[in-house]
């Protein structure tokens, strides 16, 4: 059955007017499991104006009813787990596993919405100059935007749509258009949850939905999670219609191990690291750096990822599913070919894998590089795939400064038993997020996700404190009640008196 993708706009579902369709497709199979009718710009800009409307009366519903919307939303998340779970799985290819791991730190997030005022709040000084205090407000900014990769299709809307609008703002959220059905039951469980009209707008599309996005003056803050090459597109088009932007971008994350650290939890780590969800998540691991005699351990780590067995999304004893595309599974592929052409030693070689009965799937298996050098495309560029670069270092230092010089800094990590190794680490290192013996280190939405260089465009990250900055006003006041009958002369300065 080929299910039609909804949008929704201005307080109602709808299969959208246009006349240009895209296939959403079960990656196991590549057979088209529903279609989008991309938004025209009539409803682009009815989403829009739709939102803005929505502003002017939901920035007024006190905070805590606007908090109590996300309660009830965060507890119907909770009873849909396994649902949004099963609809993930089966867009994506992602094991149930995985695509429950993928709801959880979504709802976590929205979890931290329901905090709201404490998030919101502001600062007082009393007595800045005689009888003057001085407080400050954090005001919503309007209709804020958030545009999604197909990778986490529960957890990166779920960064952005609950805190923006649990701070007051309205949003529009046109996520990936290769897994659109999880976006579409968030959406629905929100309007379950009481959000009222306009609130929330869900659009489907690509580049021409984002653009409308992008240029219209509506529009106050745009947050962004996807490619490079999109990233820096959106960035500077959003900031040159003088939007606030966030960007986040791709990455090539390196662990370092050391040779003090304990073997067998680094071979554990470096598997589901590297080639969990089929290497398409933007904190895996994708480079493993060996320090010193660490190397010896390379052959037991290519034992250990090649009895890894990727399946279907229901298949309890699969590791992780196909990837997302032909064209995903093609790139991966030809990076692979060129690993070997520019003089990678391929150890274990995935290019081949299918899954017996669904062999049109986008399916790659475990795959290793050793005597991989910063020259090698396979080193330069995201694979996005589940594939390991493996390269040696004979000292800390070395291996510090082989990851400086990656122009990515989204995460890292090392395996190492000494503190000193790791407090050195972490503060030479050039990098957001940084793990101490823990693999894939995404911080929990009290902090922020904080990926720099050109993993990340903007200055304030997704969720906690930082969202919150990033789709509020600060309003500074300063009062002073007369309570006398005297009046003072003018005065000429510009110091409080
Ligand atoms: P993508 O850039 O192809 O698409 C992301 C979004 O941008 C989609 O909604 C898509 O419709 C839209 N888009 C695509 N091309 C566009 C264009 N030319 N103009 C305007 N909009 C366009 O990314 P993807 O393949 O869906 O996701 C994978 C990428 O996301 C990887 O590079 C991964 O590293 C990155 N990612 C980064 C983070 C992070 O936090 N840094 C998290 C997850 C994923």
């Amino acid at each position: 059955m080929i299910t039609q993708v909804k949008h929704y706009i201005d307080g109602e579902f709808t299969h959208g007017s246009g006349e240009r369709n895209i296939d959403v497709t079960n990656p196991a199979n590549n057979s088209v499991i529903a279609k989008i009718n991309c938004a025209t710009t009539a409803e682009v800009e009815l989403a829009i104006h739709s939102a803005k409307e929505a502003f002017k009366t939901w920035k007024e519903v006190p905070v805590s009813e606007r908090a109590r919307v996300m309660l009830r939303y965060q507890h119907l998340l909770k009873e849909h787990h396994d649902e949004l779970a099963t609809i993930l799985a089966q867009e994506t290819g992602k094991t149930f596993e995985d695509a429950k791991g993928d709801v959880w730190r979504g709802i976590e997030v929205a979890e931290h919405a329901c905090n709201v005022a404490s998030l919101m709040m502001g600062e007082t000084v009393e007595n800045v100059a005689r009888n003057i205090d001085t407080y400050s407000y954090t005001q919503p900014l309007g209709v804020c935007a958030g545009i999604t990769p197909f990778n986490f299709p529960a957890m990166i809307p779920l960064w952005m749509f609950p805190l923006s609008i649990a701070c007051g703002n309205t949003f529009i959220l046109k996520p990936s258009e290769q897994d659109p059905m999880t976006p579409q039951r968030l959406v629905e469980l929100f309007v379950e949850a009481g959000a009222p009209k306009g609130v929330l707008q869900l659009i489907h599309g690509d580049k021409t939905a984002v653009d409308m996005l992008l240029t219209d003056p509506a529009i106050k803050a745009i947050s962004f999670v996807g490619s490079v090459g999109v990233g820096q597109y959106i960035y500077k088009t959003g900031t040159d219609n003088l939007k606030r932007v966030q960007a986040f971008a791709g990455a090539k994350n390196h662990c370092v191990i050391m040779p003090d650290a304990n073997k067998q939890q680094v071979i554990n780590n470096m598997v589901g690291a590297s080639v969990g969800a089929a290497g398409q998540r933007c904190m895996a691991i994708s480079v493993a750096v060996f320090v010193g005699k660490a190397k010896e351990w390379i052959p037991e780590l290519k034992e250990a990822l090649a009895k890894v067995r990727p399946g279907l999304w229901n298949d309890k004893d699969a590791a992780y599913g196909p990837v997302i595309s032909p064209a995903a599974k093609a790139r991966v592929l030809k990076l692979i070919a060129q690993g070997k052409a520019e003089g990678a030693e391929c150890l274990l070689d995935g290019s081949d894998f299918t899954v017996a009965g669904y062999e049109s799937g986008n399916w790659v298996g475990p795959t290793m590089f050793t005597n991989v050098t910063t020259d090698m495309s396979i080193y330069k560029e995201e694979i996005f795939g589940p594939v390991l670069c493996c390269m040696e270092a004979e000292t800390l230092d070395d291996a510090i400064e082989l990851v400086n010089n990656s122009p990515y800094g989204n995460g890292t990590s090392i395996f190492t038993a000494s503190g000193g190794a790791a407090r050195k680490y972490q503060h030479e290192i050039e990098v957001g997020q940084v793990g101490i013996n823990v693999p894939i280190p995404v911080p929990l939405p009290f902090f922020s996700f904080t990926g720099w260089k050109g993993s990340f465009y903007g200055d304030q990250h997704a969720y906690g404190k930082q969202a919150v900055r990033f789709c509020t006003e600060t309003k500074t006041i300063t009062t002073r009640w007369f309570d006398s009958e005297a009046v003072s002369g003018p005065n000429m300065s510009i110091n409080l008196k």
